[in-house]
């Protein structure tokens, strides 16, 4: 995928800013429902309303054959690419978090490698009792709850897999990132439109609360749910007595023994760590690096753009990117520091009084093992590093900080049994071996991409095809041609 540069990206920064001063940034609320003065299709004031216009976009695309459904998915793909820059500095603009160009490559991400209407695939089985078929069918209307780490990614990504696969789709995006992510159901229902398809199709919340998501929730039109998010979430949505997809939280370690190739590793977890300031779930979160070439991974990733903190300003910077929060029960919990995700390097760091350039792009640490930048899933570019003295060690332990989420684990190593060992022993939903993680969802690797990675419920790297139920047609004794 081509780059932008410097120039172009302040460029389409400020046009974009210019652009959104009709939608109030200067204020909490944002305005959720323009861009520019046009006025957003599908952006509802009440969840009943959202869901039944979803549900008379679900009927029109029943009545549609999968040709009209892929050239509105042709379209969405192609609106994507045109305005991904302008939807990377909104999302930057609103959320205060992540890197336009890296978010613009996301974009650029969903459009070309999330599958379409080629994913659902029906089956027939023949025999001496005749033919029965298989075939892949919508649920309906599809809940779908949005992440703000990945907005508009996340409602593109989804909408075109639940529209490949039939269904109607309304969303209640995180609020903190709700113009980017009305922005995007826009672009969908647009694509919509121009490819012939319903007014409105996906459909959004002009202010979407809990409240709006335990409508959602129960409502009886709705027929899946499928939540993009951290646990909190994803433990509501299987707790809601309907189907649901759940894709949560991860804490994603690597391993590096001393079979890598050590200054690959190194660039390769820096590239990945920091891509998009380490807000993809999937980004590698903590390092278990053999002791004996710890050294020399550590002086690869400074020269591949890190600075290296000592313990004590890793201890006083963990206290900064960490607060305690109350729960309901009075008990209290530590929790990321929401000024903190997804910020860059040099601005972390300046808050224990180092001041760095820009080109420092992620702040290294050696810990123990039971620091918060191994046990937290922070989603900023801090990485923790963890000797240890050989596989078993990093095996273990590396399982012990991914605490069973079945997310994602990466390794660097040359040793087929390592690599081996490590992959059945974490059970993660990726594994990536000798790459930058993100690799692992099609960028840079093989295989189609996704923003919702469902390991809770096992549908994985999800597509078209997840979001269907099956169907049986049987016809007794007959239609068999040979
Ligand atoms: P978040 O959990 O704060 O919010 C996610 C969504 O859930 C938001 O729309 C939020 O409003 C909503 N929400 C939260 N609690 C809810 C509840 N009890 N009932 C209904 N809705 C609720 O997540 P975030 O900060 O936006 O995203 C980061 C988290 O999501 C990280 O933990 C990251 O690992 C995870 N994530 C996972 C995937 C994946 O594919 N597995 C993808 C992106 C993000």
């Amino acid at each position: 995928m081509a780059q932008m540069t410097e120039n172009e990206i302040k460029d389409i920064v400020a046009k974009v800013l210019g652009q959104m001063q009709s939608m109030k940034p200067a204020s909490a609320d944002w305005d959720s429902t323009q861009y520019g003065g046009r006025k957003f299709i599908g952006i509802y004031e009440d969840m009943n309303e959202a869901i039944e216009a979803a549900n008379r976009g679900y009927k029109a695309v029943r009545a549609m054959s999968v040709e009209e459904r892929e050239k509105i998915i042709t379209e969405i793909r192609k609106l994507t690419r045109e305005e991904a820059a302008t939807m990377a500095a909104l999302g930057v603009a609103e959320t205060k978090m992540g890197r336009v160009e890296h978010k613009r490559l996301k974009h650029l991400l969903v459009a070309d490698k999330t599958p379409g209407t080629e994913d659902i695939v029906s089956t027939a089985k023949t025999g001496d009792n005749g033919l029965t078929l298989i075939e892949m069918a919508p649920f309906g209307v599809v809940g779908a709850i949005t992440p703000s780490t990945n907005p508009s990614e996340t409602v593109i990504c989804n909408s075109i897999g639940m529209i490949a696969a039939g269904n109607g789709v309304v969303f209640n995006p995180h609020p903190g990132a709700i113009a980017t992510s009305n922005y995007a159901v826009d672009l969908v229902n647009r694509a919509c439109r121009a490819a012939g398809g319903p007014d409105v199709l996906v459909c959004s919340m002009k202010k979407p609360t809990m409240e709006s998501a335990a409508i959602m929730q129960s409502h009886p039109l709705i027929k899946l749910l499928v939540c993009t998010g951290g646990p909190g979430v994803v433990k509501a949505v299987l707790s809601s007595g309907k189907k649901a997809i759940g894709a949560g939280a991860g804490n994603p370690p690597v391993i590096v023994d001393d079979t890598a190739d050590i200054q690959k590793a190194a660039k390769d977890i820096i590239d990945g760590c920091t891509f998009d300031n380490n807000l993809p779930c999937i980004a590698e979160k903590e390092v278990f690096s053999f002791d004996n070439i710890t050294d020399e991974l550590i002086a690869g990733m400074k020269r591949a753009g890190s600075y290296q903190i000592t313990r004590a300003q890793a201890d006083e910077l963990a206290k900064i990117v960490l607060v305690e929060k109350t729960k309901k029960d009075g008990t209290t919990v530590k929790t990321v520091n929401r000024d903190c995700v997804g910020r860059d390097a040099d601005v972390l760091l300046s808050k224990i009084g180092v001041s760095v350039g820009k080109d420092v792009r992620c702040i290294i640490a050696e810990v123990p093992f039971e620091h918060p930048f191994v046990q937290e899933e922070l989603m900023m570019p801090i990485l923790g590093i963890v000797r240890v003295k050989d596989i078993d060690e990093a095996i273990d332990l590396a399982c012990k900080a991914e605490a069973g989420r079945r997310h994602s684990a990466h390794m660097h190593s040359k040793n087929i049994d390592n690599l081996s060992r490590f992959a059945k022993a974490v059970e993660t939903t990726i594994f990536v071996k000798n790459a930058p993680s993100y690799a692992g969802i099609g960028f840079g690797g093989e295989g189609h991409t996704t923003f919702t990675i469902a390991g809770p419920t096992g549908e994985g790297i999800t597509s078209a095809r997840s979001f269907t139920r099956q169907r049986r047609c049987v016809m007794a004794d007959s239609f068999r041609i040979i």
